[in-house]
């Protein structure tokens, strides 16, 4: 083969191998984005006509890498667009990427995991809203660990984050997805449970409670712990607000500590009237 076709066969096939499988994984990755994807599209183009490039220098010995012919133009036509359009959407999706982390950050509790009390209250209020607009019911769990300060005390800060670390991974196992949850404050947590009414937020509280009682940890294994429940719910009236739902349920939750924590306590919107409820 000519020296001038040994060159653009390799340099043809040796781009291709470089570029096939960064390309692949830009067009078959679910999570890419579109801009992401048009790249993939872009180079997948140029590394066809790559192939057809490098075959056509195979067969016809007339040609070196500078001879003009329509292959070889749409080659560095489709290279000149690449750095027209790629580089700026690397720019942008960069820039995207930068944007979630960002937000991420701002509305995630950083030991935890969990949404964190300003992004929850956000969010839900605006839910809230519009329930109370449909006079729909709601639910709001409040969870506050028994005697936190005592764990930190005997076993160490750490392992007290490694507890709430738990506790929250519990509360997200154990709500719909469609329910917010939220590190609330140290050692609170809320559930905030769109259309769902006392009965299945009840539910769903002793779940939590079963579960947080059931905990074990490889570090202590002698450890356990225990949280205590205010459940609020039922169908709100046009004057309540989502502060005064939740200020209810951290009343219920002081509920069922005074009478002895490790237990539930549910109070209902409807009838007005406390319901106490021992685990
Ligand atoms: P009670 O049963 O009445 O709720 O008692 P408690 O000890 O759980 O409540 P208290 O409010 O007295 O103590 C809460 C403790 O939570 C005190 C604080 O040091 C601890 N805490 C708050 N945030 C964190 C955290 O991020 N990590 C750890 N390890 N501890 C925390
Ligand atoms: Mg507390
Ligand atoms: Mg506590």
């Amino acid at each position: 083969m000519p020296l001038g076709n040994i060159r653009i066969v390799t340099s043809s096939l040796g781009i291709f191998v470089i570029m096939i499988f960064p390309t692949i994984k830009m067009l078959i990755n679910k999570n890419t984005k579109t801009l992401i994807k048009s790249v993939g599209v872009l180079y997948g183009i140029f590394l066809l006509l790559l192939l057809i490039r490098a075959g056509y220098g195979m067969y016809n010995p007339h040609i070196s890498v500078l001879s003009t012919n329509l292959i070889s133009s749409m080659v560095f036509l489709v290279l000149f667009l690449q750095f027209l359009i790629a580089i700026p959407s690397y720019a942008v999706i960069l820039k995207d990427y930068a944007n979630e982390a960002l937000l991420l950050m701002a509305t995630t509790d950083n030991l935890t995991g969990a949404t964190n009390r300003h992004a929850f209250m956000g969010a839900s209020s605006a839910i809230y809203n519009n329930l109370k607009f449909f006079r729909t019911s709601v639910s709001i769990i409040f969870i506050d660990i028994d005697h936190f300060k005592q764990v930190n005390d005997t076993y160490g800060h750490a392992f007290g984050d490694i507890v709430l670390t738990r506790m929250a991974a519990i509360i997200d196992s154990c709500r719909r997805n469609s329910d917010l949850s939220c590190r609330y404050g140290g050692e609170e947590f809320l559930v905030m449970l769109p259309r769902t009414g006392c009965e299945a937020a009840e539910l769903v509280a002793r779940r939590i409670l079963n579960e947080a009682r059931a905990a074990r940890f490889a570090e202590h294994p002698e450890f356990s712990f225990t949280v205590s429940i205010g459940v609020f719910c039922g169908v709100p009236s046009s004057e309540q607000s989502f502060a005064a739902l939740i200020r209810a349920a951290d009343d219920a939750m002081y509920q069922a500590k005074h009478l002895g924590r490790d237990q539930i306590v549910v109070r209902s919107v409807v009838c007005d009237n406390d319901m106490a409820k021992s685990a």
